[in-house]
């Protein structure tokens, strides 16, 4: 494979945003380690990387406000399940506060393990 703009030149690398193949002369190095083959191509790398970082942050956020919301209605539902049995006794309604409680519970930890995960991959 030779470069896209020198024929006789071997390529040692595709550009990161168009995969046009380039010799060492052409390629450029973006600020995120990229190499591209002009600044054209450097920014809408840049851009896409920034892009990328944006909706990474948004879903990290997401995760944790639904970490928190499940966490609670899990936690209000054994609560109110708990305290119908000891007060009335088992009954099909408290069961399924009890189990719906429990998933609910065990959802919010796993949105709670993804935001954590996803803060550590940050740093
Ligand atoms: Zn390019
Ligand atoms: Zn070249």
């Amino acid at each position: 494979m030779n470069c896209f703009q020198h024929a006789n030149h071997t390529a040692v690398a595709v550009c990161g945003n168009c995969g046009k193949a380039m010799c060492n002369d052409c390629g450029m190095i973006t600020s995120a380690g990229k190499m591209v083959c002009s600044t054209d191509c450097a920014e809408a790398t840049e851009q896409f990387t920034g892009m990328i970082a944006h909706i990474y942050k948004k879903t990290q956020q997401q995760n944790r406000t639904n970490a928190i919301t499940f966490l609670l209605i899990g936690i209000i539902l054994l609560v109110y399940g708990l305290y119908e049995q000891l007060q009335f006794g088992q009954s099909p309604l408290t069961l399924y506060m009890l189990a719906a409680g429990g998933v609910l519970l065990i959802t919010g930890l796993w949105y709670w393990r993804l935001g954590i995960k996803s803060q550590k991959q940050d740093t």
